[in-house]
């Protein structure tokens, strides 16, 4: 669309039967619709009579939830095409492959093939999908991807969730709270690797506390099938002696991979890296003149945020603007309860980077709109250079983090200090009232703790 608006006639191949990729479709969009609901029917089940209000019986209508899901995601969808034909930009419904580096053939989803020449840019887009384990099949009803995890058709006795990274935790959220009792096994010592541990021990222990289960250090080495249930094989990390676990449904969410196949890419001279991605250049440039690469098909963090950047600043590149990219200053929210965001630095980056830094922390127990809202889980977390000021990364566990992040990214892209925020009047009580308290105790002002 924005290369629209810059003035290229533009065709956006996509052989889904809906718009909006991975993020809309299976991702982002129905996981969140999802944790709404059950997040709800975990407060009402927990009941509301601290507030003085009684609640009858509580039911689960889980056909009405999953329709709800699937109709949030359908109006988007919808959306997404109106948008997209309001800026005049062609769906060519189909798969592509290069056929020469300015060339792409199309099979088209109704039958029969179709050539488009770019005579400008030809922008790869084509994402992730779920990385498998070897020996494990997955068939998206008893062995899930978060595909599977967003549709199933009753809730599970037992799900085993391999893998304790952004996926496992929501989506295994999900199940738990309406009642299945849900087991993470994850390969190494603590959940989610890239968040800042004391952040993530924090998050680890509201978890358990809600019923999670966990296994450290163990992989998963074989998943059978039996009529009744699912027998897993574990091991521990390191090796040693294996033991199983029964559950009826497994859910594997050990990370993603970029995804390319069928795309063509040896016949125009493009090879992925180790990793699968499309190696770029500033401006998102392959190796080849005229073929872009975004999203997750290079190397970033694997976000829908992060792919929108890397869109908008990849077409105003080929218009001749500027085309540069800070993946620094790019949030990340886990959609648990409490969320947890973040953004820059954690603290184990800035001690391997030797960066000397200022902490300043301040727990929600002492935010007053957080005991008026009876939640007071989490706290904030700044850290600054401890000679310049400059905030170099805020890592937020409570209510409404993922909103509340904002505030420090919009610091972090002006070049913003603690000062800053210090003397940033912040309305009266309100939750965001915790990154001024954070930065004060930073400066070693510190009001209310
Ligand atoms: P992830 O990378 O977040 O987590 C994968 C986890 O699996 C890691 O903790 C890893 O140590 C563990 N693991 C890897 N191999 C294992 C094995 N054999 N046995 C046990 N554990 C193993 O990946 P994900 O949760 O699958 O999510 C995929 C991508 O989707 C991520 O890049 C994430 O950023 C993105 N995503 C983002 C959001 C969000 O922004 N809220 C939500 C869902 C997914």
């Amino acid at each position: 669309m924005r290369a629209s608006q810059l003035g290229m006639s533009v065709a956006c191949i996509e052989r889904r039967p809906t718009l909006g990729g991975t993020c809309l479709n299976v991702g982002c969009i129905p996981s969140k619709a999802l944790l709404h609901s059950t997040e709800l029917f975990a407060e009402v089940s927990e009941g509301l009579e601290e507030h003085g209000i009684g609640i009858g019986g509580v039911a689960l209508n889980l056909c009405q939830l999953i329709r709800r899901k699937d109709e949030v995601v359908s109006g988007l969808t919808k959306g997404v095409e109106h948008l997209l034909k309001k800026n005049k930009v062609e769906w060519v419904k189909g798969s592509a492959s290069f056929e020469a580096p300015d060339r792409l053939a199309i099979e088209l989803g109704e039958g029969g093939t179709r050539s488009l020449t770019a005579n400008k840019a030809i922008l790869v887009a084509t994402g992730s999908d779920v990385a498998r384990l070897p020996g494990i099949e997955i068939d998206e009803c008893r062995v899930i991807s978060n595909t599977g995890a967003l549709s199933l058709a009753k809730v599970p006795e037992h799900l085993v969730v391999i893998g304790g990274g952004y996926i496992g935790l929501e989506l295994g959220c999900v199940w738990q709270r309406l009642g299945a009792k849900v087991t993470v096994v994850e390969f190494l010592d603590g959940i989610v690797p890239s968040m800042d541990r004391e952040i993530a021990r924090q998050l680890l222990k509201l978890l358990k506390q809600q019923g999670l289960e966990f296994r450290f250090q163990t992989k998963v080495t074989g998943v059978e099938k039996r009529e009744e249930d699912l027998l897993i094989s574990l091991e521990p990390a390191q090796g040693g002696p294996a033991e199983t676990l029964m559950a009826d449904v497994v859910l594997v969410a050990v990370g993603r991979r970029p995804y390319t196949e069928g795309l063509g890419l040896e016949r125009v001279g493009i090879a992925p890296d180790e990793k699968g991605r499309i190696p770029v250049s500033l401006g998102f440039k392959t190796v080849v003149p005229g073929i872009f690469a975004i999203g997750d098909v290079i190397a970033g963090p694997m976000l829908a945020h992060k792919t929108t950047l890397d869109g908008v600043r990849c077409v105003e590149g080929i218009a001749g603007r500027y085309a540069g990219v800070d993946y620094n200053t790019v949030p990340a929210v886990i959609y648990t309860s409490p969320e947890v965001a973040s953004v820059g630095k954690t603290e184990e980056e800035l001690n391997a980077a030797s960066v000397e830094y200022k902490v300043g922390k301040f727990p929600f127990s002492a935010n007053s709109r957080a005991r008026c809202n009876g939640d007071t889980r989490g706290l904030t977390k700044l850290l600054a250079d401890a000679k310049t000021d400059r905030l170099l990364g805020a890592h937020i566990i409570g209510p409404d983090a993922g909103t509340m992040i904002h505030e420090a990214v919009l610091a972090m892209e002006f070049g913003g200090t603690t000062e800053d925020l210090t003397l940033t009047t912040h309305a009266h009580p309100t939750l965001p009232e915790s990154l001024k308290e954070a930065a004060l105790a930073l400066l070693g002002q510190g009001l209310h703790i």
